[in-house]
């Protein structure tokens, strides 16, 4: 079967394609991409997601999640708590059929964003009600971990969490090899090819534990531009070059690791 990309970590729903989407889904396809696991942060942006899956719906897959930061990308933003959940849950459920995965979620311990215990008690506590949804739902998980590698994995294996994704992943290599014992996947936005310091992880994480992503808006190789998906190519050709494989290998294998994990996203 012929594959193309897979996206498994965008937020196409961001406020920032609005104006453009149609060229921007144009692109998308023209890259080669076929399937954009389409994470949201906030319960805000479900009802559009699940519209872009009706307007594209062989193209987006939709998730819906609860980030460990809420309140958008600006001055605004503060860590979760538990009653972000209130409105979020009941959704969940409503609209279980639809999602390949429940995500953005995770553990944001980066100190301006999460300065007390209390913070991070409580995007705790919001991280493991979702997993425990995510479990009765079946649903695969794609999760956000920033300044709480050790954890986030922890936390994972504890609740009994079988498929996820860590996506943008910094850690330690040691870190991430105990997420790839457990059958974890770890995804790479362009933004990596900005310097080497991912280039020890991306080494030893096998190729079979390996998906491509862009992050759109975010994560680009160019900090101050708006990311796509269609420069998913990017971080392909960057995992090929650090591999020493062919970037034909890396679209093939991480298309078909995509697929196992997120089955309901199309080709599983
Ligand atoms: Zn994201």
């Amino acid at each position: 079967m012929e594959y193309g990309f897979v996206d498994c970590h965008c937020h196409i729903s961001a406020h920032e394609f609005e104006e453009d989407l149609e060229d921007v889904i144009h692109r998308t396809k023209e890259a080669g991409v076929k399937t954009l696991v389409a994470v949201t942060e906030e319960v805000g942006e479900f009802t559009r997601v699940l519209q872009l899956q009706e307007s594209y719906p062989d193209l987006v897959a939709p998730c819906f999640g609860i980030h460990p930061l809420q309140g958008g990308g600006g001055s605004e933003r503060h860590s979760v708590k538990p009653e972000d959940l209130d409105v979020a849950l009941p959704l969940f459920y409503k609209h279980s059929e639809r999602l390949v995965a429940l995500g953005e979620i995770g553990l944001d311990f980066t100190p301006w964003c999460a300065p007390t215990q209390r913070e991070r008690d409580d995007q705790m506590s919001v991280f493991i009600k979702q997993l425990s949804v995510a479990k009765e739902l079946g649903l695969p998980v794609n999760i956000h971990s920033r300044s709480a590698a050790r954890v986030t994995i922890a936390t994972l294996k504890e609740q009994g969490v079988h498929r996820a994704l860590l996506h943008n992943f910094a850690g330690k290599p040691s870190i991430a090899l105990e997420g790839v014992k457990a059958g974890y996947f770890f995804s790479f936005p362009p933004a990596v090819c900005r310097n080497q310091q991912r280039d020890k992880l991306i080494k030893q994480i096998p190729l079979e534990h390996i998906c491509l992503e862009t992050d759109s808006p975010a994560l680009g190789l160019d900090k101050d531009a708006r990311n796509e998906p269609s420069n998913i190519g990017l971080s392909c050709r960057y995992i090929a070059d650090v591999k020493g494989l062919s970037q034909q290998t890396v679209r093939l294998v991480t298309a078909q690791n995509a697929y196992r994990l997120f089955p309901k996203a199309g080709r599983g």
